[in-house]
């Protein structure tokens, strides 16, 4: 694997948000790459905070849909008790 420097991109354990992950290092210019495996196994041991997030939003839609839900049954419970 070539850098654009010319150097040649060798793979080295590099400390990255407190973590060691093997990393591709240019051994011209110290320009750090990942490969796609590196990439995902970096990724993969990342706490995903965005993702809980979103569920909490979820259970709030939900909440939402069922509240409706129970509005709209009671105002038909009314009318089928009216009189003709
Ligand atoms: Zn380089």
């Amino acid at each position: 694997m070539k850098c654009n420097c010319g150097g040649t991109f060798k793979e080295k354990i590099q400390e990255i948000q407190g973590r060691q992950n093997p990393v591709m290092v240019c051994d011209l210019c110290g320009e750090i790459v990942f490969t796609l495996k590196q990439s995902k196994n970096f990724h993969k041991l990342k706490p995903i905070p965005v993702e809980k997030k979103a569920r909490e939003g979820w259970n709030e839609a939900f909440k939402q849909m069922e509240k409706n839900q129970d509005d709209k049954l009671i105002i038909n419970d009314d009318i089928d008790q009216w009189p003709d």
